[in-house]
């Protein structure tokens, strides 16, 4: 028998969202959702702040920057922007991004329905690269914080280093 442990984090309205977000991921053969939903319930999750999003928000916040969110006007609608600094900051999801940590690749990446999740993970890998391209031709710093690495602030520090020191050198800010 196959038995699927779940794992559902966060507060109550969070935790249907993460069943909902489980169920339209993993279950798409049981016909929970039609196609359409599930493209709208994608859709919605993508535009949603996330978590590590709010993380690396509260960092900037708290070092003096001040930015501006989901640009839609860029390419790839960045998640944060620093106008001043010309830099874009995408918080990117290890698993729907392809990260090379123990979330985004090997044991933990689920052994079912591979045909539906693998392309769409390479898919957004293909669209991720293009849109840095697209970013960096424009004049603009492109920074990619993941999802992993935003669960300690040593490591937003050491990301967002270069950044923080230029702050610190123009004290007119
Ligand atoms: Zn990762």
């Amino acid at each position: 028998m196959l038995k699927i442990h779940i794992f559902i984090h966060g507060n109550s309205a969070q935790k249907t969202k993460n069943l909902i977000i489980f169920f339209a991921i993993f279950k798409p053969m049981t016909d929970i959702f039609s196609k359409e939903q599930r493209s709208k319930i994608m859709r919605n999750i993508k535009s949603q702040d996330t978590k590590p999003e709010l993380a690396v928000r509260k960092f900037l916040f708290s070092h003096g920057f001040r930015y501006r969110l989901h640009r839609k006007d860029l390419p790839g609608k960045p998640d944060i922007v620093l106008p001043k600094y010309k830099t874009v900051i995408f918080v990117n999801g290890c698993f729907w991004h392809g990260h090379g940590c123990k979330i985004g690749s090997g044991k933990r990446k689920p052994q079912t329905n591979i045909g539906y999740w693998l392309p769409k993970i390479e898919k957004n890998i293909a669209r991720d690269k293009e849109n840095y391209a697209k970013l960096t031709c424009d004049g603009w710093d492109v920074i990619v914080v993941w999802e992993c690495q935003t669960k300690k602030n040593e490591n937003l520090k050491h990301i967002f280093h270069e950044l923080i020191e230029q702050k610190n050198a123009n004290f007119s800010d």
